[in-house]
C-alpha cells in the first residue's frame, strides 16, 4: 500500500516532561521499566514511530520510511482503517497543553517538504484526527495554521 497520509503526534516521557531519552528507549524498545513508576505502565508496548521531533527542534528517525511503524494504533482516516498501513509518523515532543517550540515547526515544516518530494501526501492530519475519542495529541496547542503557512513558504 503506497504512502500518502502523515499522521503528527506528541509525545513526553514521563508525561508532561521534558528531555532524556525515554521516547526514544521506548521507541527503540530500551525502555527501563523501573527508571520511573510510569515507565512499568507501558514497558513492553509494542509502539514506534518514523520521526521524533525534539523540543530543540532535533530530528531522531526510529524507522525506514519503506517500513511499517506503530505509532497510530486502531486507527482510520477517509474511511481506511489501521494508518499505520499507510501513513508516516511523525512525533513531537510536548503535550496537549504546552505550546510546541518554534525549533519544532522549523524542523516539523522541513521534514513535510522532503517527506512529499519521496511520497503521494494527500493529507498532513493529527493523531486525534484518525484516533478521536480516543487519542488527544497533538492536542489544541498545536498550530495548525502555523504549519501551513511554514510548509507554504519557500525555505524554513
Ligand atoms: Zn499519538
Amino acid at each position: 500500500m503506497s504512502i500518502d497520509l502523515i499522521v503528527v503526534h506528541g509525545i513526553s516521557l514521563p508525561p508532561g516532561e521534558f528531555g532524556g531519552d525515554a521516547i526514544a528507549q521506548l521507541f527503540t524498545n530500551t525502555l527501563d521499566s523501573r527508571a520511573h513508576p510510569y515507565f512499568g505502565s507501558i514497558v513492553g508496548l509494542r509502539v514506534s514511530s518514523h520521526f521524533l521531533i525534539r523540543r530543540d527542534g532535533e530530528l531522531v528517525q526510529f524507522v525506514s520510511c519503506n517500513e511499517r511503524a506503530w505509532h497510530a494504533g486502531a486507527s482510520s482516516w477517509k474511511a481506511r482503517d489501521r494508518c499505520n498501513d499507510f501513513s508516516i509518523g511523525i512525533e513531537l515532543e510536548g503535550t496537549d497543553d504546552v505550546p510546541y517550540a518554534a525549533a519544532q515547526y522549523t524542523m516539523l515544516a522541513r521534514l513535510l517538504r522532503a517527506i512529499r518530494r519521496a511520497y503521494p501526501i494527500v493529507d498532513v492530519v493529527g493523531h486525534s484526527d484518525v484516533a478521536p475519542g480516543r487519542k488527544t495529541d497533538p492536542g489544541p496547542t498545536f498550530d495548525w495554521p502555523r504549519l501551513a503557512r511554514l510548509t507554504a513558504s519557500r525555505d524554513g
